[in-house]
């Protein structure tokens, strides 16, 4: 997905995967901040090994960054198990499906990231895989037509997605457990940039650490992207230390204020002041910030929400007061 710019990968795809994967937590313990969606699991972990079967199906739900991909790869090293990594798009057709799922072996777990994109024919495939450990499809047609079945190795499917809305109630609920991932707190992110400078190398201050956690948006791969770029900063600049003052630079250089806005937001409150009070629907949202739909909604919106700059109504996304306000304007008279 695009990201806007202040947020946005600074290295190439690969660069930046290489960049996230030397900051992954490698077991459940070094997994910050979601003690809540943890002891649940904890449960289930314990309740499967004690009966001897793969741990239940899970889907992990929540905003891009809040480390869905982490928590299903330390999921899988602290149950022992074999690891698949997918993901929706790339199970176009349903014979991408059968040929990973026959291919696994006993206990793996499989991670479908994205799994709302993954098309509708090959998901009612995953039905009869996820409940009987079985695929039947039918080989020819009319009156050649055989109904095969084919047996698979147990195994636990980690479906995540960033819409969950998007998927149907009878796939929904062929999960044994569905994990909401929320945002994280200013604290949760401290402790995890804090892991993050030392993995990295890098001597950051205390009230810097504080001040990139105030301005990540809750989540964990922003937080991170923050460091890297204060870090640049620091190294450009001959500073060994990253300290409150190359934070505010960096902040500077990515265009983001004081109050954490970025420029896109700015763009986005600024679009929805022109409509002067009335809601404006995503689509021309979207065009006037310059952005993608997807990217608006799930990247840049779900702080702006938090924070009360704007709301969302069927009508359309509304400016609240402090959106005003942050553009220095004076909210319109309520028509009356
Ligand atoms: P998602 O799959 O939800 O988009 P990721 O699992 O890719 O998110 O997480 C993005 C980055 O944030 C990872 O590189 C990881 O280092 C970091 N991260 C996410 N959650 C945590 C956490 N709870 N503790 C430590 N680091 C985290």
């Amino acid at each position: 997905m695009d990201e806007p710019a202040a947020f946005a990968p600074t290295l190439g795809r690969a660069a930046e995967a290489e960049f996230e994967q030397g900051l992954r937590p490698r077991n459940l313990s070094e997994f910050l901040g979601q003690e809540r969606l943890l002891e649940p699991l904890q449960v289930m972990i314990e309740a499967a090994r004690g009966r001897g079967e793969p741990l239940e199906h899970l889907l992990f739900c929540g905003m891009p960054g809040l480390g869905k991909t982490s928590l299903a790869l330390a999921l899988a090293r602290e149950i022992g198990a074999p690891l698949k990594v997918t993901s929706g798009p790339a199970l176009e057709r349903a014979r991408d499906l059968v040929g990973i799922l026959s291919g696994l072996e006993p206990g793996t777990l499989l991670f479908i990231d994205e799994i709302h994109r993954m098309p509708r024919a090959v998901e009612e495939y995953l039905y009869g895989a996820m409940e009987r450990f079985q695929i039947e499809f039918t080989l020819d047609q009319g009156v050649h037509a055989r109904l095969l079945k084919l047996d698979l190795e147990p195994f636990t499917l980690v479906g995540a997605t960033t819409r969950e809305a998007l998927l149907t109630s009878a796939f929904r609920s062929r999960f044994g457990h569905v994990l909401h991932f929320e945002p994280y707190t200013a604290e949760a992110l401290e402790r995890i940039l804090e892991r993050s400078a030392s993995l990295l190398g890098v001597d950051c201050a205390p009230q810097a650490l504080r001040e990139l956690a105030l301005h990540a948006r809750g989540v964990p791969r922003i937080a991170n992207r923050l460091l890297r770029r204060a870090r640049d900063v620091a190294q450009v600049e001959g500073r060994a230390r990253i300290d409150p003052g190359v934070v505010a630079r960096t902040r500077e250089m990515l265009g983001i204020d004081g109050r954490g806005l970025s420029r896109t937001d700015l763009r986005l409150l600024e679009a929805l002041a022109r409509a002067g009070g009335r809601p404006v629907g995503l689509k021309s949202l979207a065009v006037a910030v310059g952005e993608a739909e997807d990217s608006l909604e799930e990247v840049v919106e779900p702080w702006l929400l938090r924070e009360g700059y704007l709301e969302r109504t069927p009508q359309g996304r509304v400016l609240l007061e402090r959106g005003w306000k942050a553009l220095g304007l004076a909210p319109p008279a309520a028509e009356g």
